[in-house]
């Protein structure tokens, strides 16, 4: 039953007539005698259609959304009871789903996203004017009953229907116990008590929700049909909706309804149909093709630039409009923002938007985050460190601020230590830091980052009670404490201040709440997972509008763009899932079940989405162009449907050529020939001359030559001194293992040895393969070393036992330093298993099966100074540093090189250092022990590959070959390097797999290699 009250529908024919009919309707009744009521609410979709509806009224007509309509009619009530806040409504949700869980078994677990997916059902329900109680008897009927209980799939639904209607009860008891208010029992009250003002005018400019994501719900239009006071309500829609289902669902939710057109307000229909721009057969021709009237691009910033090559195009030709009479419309706001503010600002095109950004965008949000993931993760090395780096926060120790140095320092000493997280390590080791020799290395690291260790450290007490369970509202006041503590106070001055405040201000406002609600209504016990989840879903909840310039170019969302009056509209991003919108799936019922409880169908939406994109289509006033791209970030996308129904539009179209050669962006007018410096301003300008002036690409320099040239030509005392260090480093003793890393990758020697570029530090559960070496090296050192000053000699057969003995009690002394799991992997890799040997075992046999005796052993044995090797040239004498693993000087007079290979032994026809260790050897030991010693064995013992023992060579007559070749390698890599060579040439390619200078090394150059 209708109140005695004008209910019209304002059929209009596009969305013109709309924007006519609207202003007509808006205006005041001494301006149109139509309106007779003052000051009416217009319902429009959005705050961002607000703003645009806002420009075309220009009155004081009251725009608000579906929540708005909500608040002003709220406002009115006598005694209004006090209304629940979308937090405080989930967390009753949450405490009466936990409530209805403890007497079923369910099949899924609570977590907070369930939760605000049981609240937007029960808001869906009841919106559509369904009762709890209604909902319970239409499943139980569609779902059969108990006896159907063979059907699994039937019977888990019985049991959720169970549970949600149990859940929905305890919720509104909750909710009614509190004495406030949700939206529904504001409803029942709106509808039972007059207002002490009421509203006397309404203006509903937006579809039902099956047309409009934004729209009213039957709830809702029972609501105004209803609500005491309310004089006259009208509604305004296109013909292209209404034919649509609108019409008829109307009809149905308000009988009697009156219709009238837009000649009823006395507004005469304008022809203004636009222009569908589209691209031609052939880029050269202006003859359209019909079949195709889109534009496709690669992506996003794609089509962005288009829009900006056509304005300045238009602009050349003398056939722009205003700035502010063009539009770019699309249906995600997001990706289009953040693309526009690079590309438009690039091109010198203004431009302003209303759609908000969400807040856990902004870097500030970010900050938040790594304050739970450093509990989360237990304060591990990275994320400690990246919260100790984060530039919202101030770190201090004994009232001196933390360094950005000091920070990397701590970082490097946490990785050499091997610290994989856990606060009381840290307390460990802040009572003995720094440690270790003050001349040391290892010393200065870990003295440079003593108070980056204090802060963490201090951090870390304030932080470490979030990693033990307790009640929500402490642990979100323990973050909020941190938070106040700890962020960095704003320079006022700063640009980004002032965004930097409000989005401190939201995160703040929303800790509050959390913690406030939760003490008020339900205070579960809280894991910092669980702490970490609610806040982040809070804040994703919430939006931020960015200051965006009050000029220029609009750009909008579609819905927005049903309220804007433009000559020239482009819309974008046709892609498959956005146009149209995916409509918000329900993840408890199929689509079958839901349709009983009056969910429409795919059908009606799709009706309607079309009609929304033809009266867009149709909605400029001079030009509209649509496009779709192929490729999302990563992902290829195929274009939208929709795109098919353009005929429909009946839109004449024009054929427009790309306009790809202008200069339009800054980077265009540097980068086409010749460069036009004059679009740059004055230090862009600077710049780009010096830039101009530059040596050319190709020069030896900018390919990893840094000899000659820089010496000859260096340009500042900063090049000069990086010229005298790259070069007189080579002169000095050169490392064995160093010449062999040029020999893999010659630039890769300049940045591990010349620059010494420090690789990222990388936390594993167990060592990585440096340390792992350093390891078992230091194992078998400390082995032969108790087995020779026990005066032992050889490993021979009868002696095997005593050395496993031996091993065994060396390798469990060196593993107590070990945590207990890579402890026990490392003994499985050292003393083997059942199923197979381990490294010492090798070892062992390789010489228990070789007859001669071993005299001495010299263990980790350095080879340092002048030797002279064998050139194609004659002989040269060269600076060498090295480090053999093993030499057992034998009975014979000979001695055996032994190298311990962790992985794969080298290619024996690459590697340096087994070969000239054995020339250096028997240059080093002449007359040692009073004998000769001549080189008679090199071997890899090999820990990886198919065989343990690797020999150099197998046959004495290749011995003088591969070390005249080893000698030849090692004089033209030391000439290389005074020559100043080291290009990115690796051996073989699958080398820059793994390595760690990829970043710096320019290794396209590798291509041509
Ligand atoms: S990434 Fe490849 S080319 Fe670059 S330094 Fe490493 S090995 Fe050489």
């Amino acid at each position: 039953m209708i109140t005695p009250r004008r209910t019209r529908l304002v059929r209009v024919p596009h969305l013109h007539a709309f924007r006519d009919a609207l202003r007509a309707l808006a205006a005041n009744p001494e301006t149109n005698p139509e309106s007779r009521v003052p000051n009416p609410l217009v319902v429009v979709p959005t705050r961002a259609a607000a703003r645009h509806a806002q420009r075309l009224v220009r009155t004081e007509a009251d725009l608000v959304t579906r929540d708005e309509l909500y608040d002003r009619l709220y406002a009115r009530l006598a005694s209004p009871p006090r209304r629940l806040t979308s937090l405080e409504r989930e967390v009753l949700a949450g405490r009466a789903a936990r409530e209805a869980a403890s007497g079923e078994q369910l099949a899924f677990r609570l977590r907070p996203g369930l939760i605000a997916e049981i609240v937007r059902f029960y808001d869906q329900l009841r919106r559509q004017s369904q009762q709890v109680q209604r909902f319970e008897e239409l499943l139980t009927e569609a779902l059969g009953g108990a006896d159907e209980a063979f059907d699994r799939g039937a019977e888990r639904l019985r049991q959720q229907t169970r549970f949600l209607v149990a859940a929905f009860r305890e919720y509104e008891r909750l909710v009614t116990a509190s004495g406030a208010c949700d939206e529904h029992l504001l409803r029942t009250r709106l509808i039972a008590e007059a207002a002490r003002e009421p509203i006397r005018r309404v203006i509903v400019t937006v579809a039902d929700w099956i047309a409009d994501a934004d729209g009213l719900y039957v709830a809702d239009f029972d609501l105004l049909s209803r609500i005491p006071g309310l004089e006259s309500l009208d509604i305004v829609a296109t013909a292209a909706v209404l034919g649509a289902g609108f019409h008829e669902r109307l009809h149905q939710w308000l009988p009697g309804l009156e219709e009238i057109g837009i000649r009823d307000l006395g507004l005469g229909i304008r022809g203004c149909q636009p222009v569908l721009m589209i691209p031609p057969t052939n880029p050269q021709s202006l003859i359209p093709n019909p079949s195709d009237p889109w534009w496709t691009y690669r992506d996003r910033e794609e089509e962005l630039v288009a829009v900006a090559r056509q304005m300045k195009a238009d602009r050349r030709r003398g056939e722009g409009v205003p700035l502010e009479r063009t539009a770019v419309v699309f249906k995600q706001p997001l990706p289009y923002l953040y693309v526009a503010g690079e590309t438009l600002p690039a091109a010198g095109i203004p431009y302003q938007t209303v759609d908000a950004l969400p807040l856990a965008a902004e870097p500030v949000a970010a900050a938040l985050d790594l304050a739970m993931e450093a509990v989360s993760a237990d304060f591990s090395r990275e994320p400690l460190v990246a919260l100790l780096r984060s530039p919202h926060f101030r770190f201090t120790h004994d009232q001196t601020e933390v360094t950005r140095e000091s920070v990397s320092a701590l970082d490097r000493a946490l990785s050499e230590r091997r610290y994989l997280g856990d606060p009381r390590r840290l307390e460990e080791m802040a009572a003995r830091w720094p440690e270790g020799n003050p001349e040391g290395q290892r010393y200065k690291t870990e003295s440079d980052a003593t108070i980056a260790l204090h802060a963490a450290l201090s951090l870390a007490r304030d932080l470490a009670p979030l990693a033990e369970p307790a009640p929500a509202s402490r642990q979100t006041a323990r973050l909020l404490t941190f938070w106040d503590d700890r962020l960095r106070q704003l320079d006022e001055g700063h640009p980004f201040s002032a965004r930097e405040q409000r989005g401190r201000a939201a995160i703040r406002q929303t800790l509050v709440a959390i913690a406030s609600v939760h003490a008020a209504h339900d205070d579960p016990e809280w894991s910092i997972d669980d702490l970490a989840l609610a806040v982040r879903r809070a804040i994703e909840d919430q939006t931020f509008e960015p200051e965006s310039g009050a000029t220029g170019i609009h750009l909008i969302d579609d819905r927005t763009a049903r309220y804007g009056d433009f000559d020239d509209l482009t819309v974008v991003g046709l892609i498959e899932n956005d146009w149209p919108e995916r409509p918000c799936r329900n993840i408890f019922y199929p689509p079958a079940l839901l349709k009983s409880l009056g969910w429409p169908s795919e059908k009606d939406r799709r009706a309607a989405a079309d009609a929304h994109f033809l009266d867009l289509l149709a909605s400029a006033s001079r030009r509209t162009s649509v496009s779709t791209f192929t490729l999302d970030e990563d992902a290829i996308v195929s274009r939208s449907m929709q795109l098919d129904e353009i005929p429909r539009a009946r839109l004449s179209t024009i054929a427009r050529p790309r306009d790809q050669q202008a200069r339009v962006f800054v980077d265009e007018a540097l980068s086409l020939d010749p460069p036009a410096l004059a679009a740059l301003d004055d230090d862009a300008r600077r710049w780009a001359d010096l830039r101009l002036s530059r040596s050319p690409a190709d020069a030896p320099r900018f390919h990893g030559r840094i000899a000659n040239e820089t010496a000859e030509n260096a340009e500042s005392a900063e090049q000069d001194r990086f010229s005298q260090r790259a070069l007189r480093s080579p002169r000095l003793a050169l490392s064995v293992s160093a010449l062999e890393t040029y020999l893999d990758c010659p630039f890769k020697f300049l940045a591990q040895h010349i620059l010494r570029l420090e690789e990222e530090p990388d936390d594993e559960e167990v060592m990585d393969p440096r340390h792992q070496g350093q390891f078992v090296h230091e194992v078998f050192e400390e082995f032969f070393t108790a087995w020779q000053d026990a005066g032992r000699g050889a490993i021979i057969p009868e002696n095997l036992d005593a050395a496993r003995a031996l091993f065994t009690e060396v390798v469990d002394e060196a593993l107590e330093a070990l945590p207990e799991a890579e402890a026990g992997l490392e003994r499985t890799r050292l003393l083997g298993s059942p199923a197979a040997a381990g490294l010492g075992e090798a070892v062992f046999r390789m010489e228990a099966e070789r007859p001669v005796a071993v005299v001495e052993r010299l263990l980790e044995h350095r080879l340092d100074g002048q030797f002279t090797i064998a050139t194609a040239a004659g002989p040269r004498t060269v600076m060498l540093r090295g480090k053999a693993d093993r030499l057992d000087l034998l009975e014979d007079g000979t001695f055996r090189l032994i190298d311990y290979k962790l992985g794969w032994p080298p290619n024996p026809a690459k590697a340096l250092q087994l070969p000239l260790y054995s020339i250096c050897a028997e240059q080093r030991l002449v007359a040692y022990r009073g004998r000769q010693w001549a080189s008679g064995e090199a071997v890899y013992l090999a820990f990886k590959g198919p065989r343990r023992v690797v020999p150099l060579f197998t046959r004495p007559e290749q011995r003088a070959r591969v070390l005249a070749d080893a000698q030849q390698r090692l004089a033209d890599a030391i000439d290389a390097i005074e020559r100043g060579e080291f290009p990115p040439a690796p051996d073989d390619v699958w080398r820059c797999e793994t390595c760690t200078f990829g970043a710096v090394c320019r290794k396209d150059y590798v291509g041509e290699v």
